[in-house]
């Protein structure tokens, strides 16, 4: 590993400077900086000295003045320089023991870095930190983590999590809320594990440390159907309880602190809750709340819709079976305007199983077996860029999107932002 520019901002002083995509930042100031977070507290001299190895192998040191809150604009290509720290789990319900062989090999790295919890926001299980890790959080103040608890119970979190360290969660919660760093919090739902009493005791427990606690998201346990050893789904009836006990806690607590995700809502059969129940919408990423924030954002732009276009228009949108949901009454509304019709194509999940239906696990592959029967009516596909892998034209599958065009013989729109339907808009209603 090491520090490698992914790409260079427009007008920034790498442009300038002709650091370009795949060299190599070596040192600022004599110093090799390990992470994002130590070249961050590098860059904030005003003068300094980087040296930088082109791809040619040659060394280039360059003396900079700069602004002290001026940044290089290099975007790298991992936020860590060193080595990523990997898990030291075998949890019960990982989704990386659950794919099928042959996949890319990043996609079957571990990680349990509190770095990448701290700039990413990536869920850390704190099983694996060293002495200098918990020195360097508390020094630089590495806050907010976002930590999967999954369980306060500590024989409990130890036979999920297969790790003998594993049961600590609540020392190390105490430690977070001493040292004054605020953490989110979540909770994998394993029916006949951490569900019911179990969720009700962790909620409580999380709610001990209320000084220093963000958010809780409540997310289904996601089987694939690569899974060698069964693991109960949930269901109707576990999604139920679980949103009542979220709500109860919630009411006790006096604030809306926990979260169940939009899945539950799906499986409970349930409408989607107000956007008071989601706070700030802090844990979208994992799925909470964003099929309220798109829902939304559809009402909020419906008085400035055309009551018709020009040119006649078709459109194909893809989803999932889960957000399909609410873009069902989206497209129907956008096909009431005069002359536009946009179909919603709901893709099933045949390469992960029929238990998996997040927009974001969708592949190419079921795309194109799916439509290749509408090839001839197809002229332009949407879809959502949760689909691609990030920074890039691939789905999980390795497929991309030029092969979607070629397969199906049609132009591909990319919906950039996801938790909006301005893009969407954008490109049916672009005359
Ligand atoms: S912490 Fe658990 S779920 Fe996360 S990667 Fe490790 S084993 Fe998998």
């Amino acid at each position: 590993m090491g520090a490698f520019v992914a790409e260079v901002e427009k007008n920034s002083i790498a442009q300038e400077l002709e650091i370009s995509t795949g060299d190599e930042l070596l040192t600022i100031d004599g110093i090799k900086p390990k992470d994002l977070i130590e070249y961050r507290y590098l860059m904030m001299n005003e003068e300094l000295t980087i040296v930088i190895k082109k791809q040619n192998g040659e060394l280039e040191e360059i003396e900079i003045e700069k602004d002290f809150d001026e940044d290089l604009g290099i975007i790298f290509e991992s936020a860590v320089f060193d080595r990523i720290k990997l898990c030291a789990n075998n949890c019960i319900f990982c989704f990386v023991n659950q794919q099928p062989e042959g996949m890319r090999d990043t996609l079957y790295v571990k990680d349990d870095d509190y770095r990448l919890s701290y700039l990413q926001g990536t869920y850390v299980t704190l099983t694996n930190l060293t002495k200098a890790d918990r020195e360097r959080i508390e020094r630089d103040r590495l806050g907010p983590l976002y930590v999967s608890v999954h369980t306060t119970n500590p024989e409990l979190r130890q036979k999920m999590l297969n790790n003998k360290m594993a049961g600590k969660i609540m020392d190390n919660l105490r430690w977070l809320r001493d040292i004054d760093i605020p953490f989110h919090a979540q909770v994998v739902l394993c029916p006949t594990y951490n569900d019911d009493e179990e969720l009700k005791r962790t909620l409580e427990d999380l709610a001990s440390v209320d000084e220093v606690l963000l958010p809780i998201a409540v997310v289904p346990v996601g089987i694939t159907q690569f899974r060698e050893t069964p693991l109960v789904r949930v269901d109707k009836t576990v999604a139920c309880r679980t949103i009542e006990i979220i709500d109860e806690f919630n009411k006790k607590l006096g604030r809306q602190v926990a979260c169940a995700s939009d899945e539950f809502f799906l499986i409970a059969e349930k409408q989607v809750p107000p956007s008071e129940y989601y706070g700030d919408f802090a844990q979208l990423e994992d799925g909470v709340g964003a099929l309220r924030m798109v829902l939304d954002d559809f009402d909020s732009r419906k008085k400035d819709l055309p009551k018709s276009i020009k040119t006649p228009k078709l459109f194909h949108f893809v989803t999932s079976v889960a957000a399909g949901t609410i873009f069902k009454d989206i497209t129907a509304y956008l096909s009431t305007i005069e002359n536009l019709e946009v179909r919603m194509e709901i893709i099933k999940s045949e390469f992960w199983g029929k238990d998996v239906n997040v927009t974001g696990l969708i592949v190419g592959q079921d795309i194109i077996k799916q439509l290749k029967h509408k090839k001839d009516e197809i002229n332009t596909l949407i879809i959502p860029t949760i689909m691609l892998k990030p920074l890039t034209q691939s789905f999980l599958d390795d497929l991309t999107v030029d092969d979607l065009k070629r397969e199906l013989g049609c132009e591909v729109l990319i919906v950039e932002d996801i938790y909006s339907t301005k893009n969407l808009i954008e490109f049916v209603l672009d005359e």
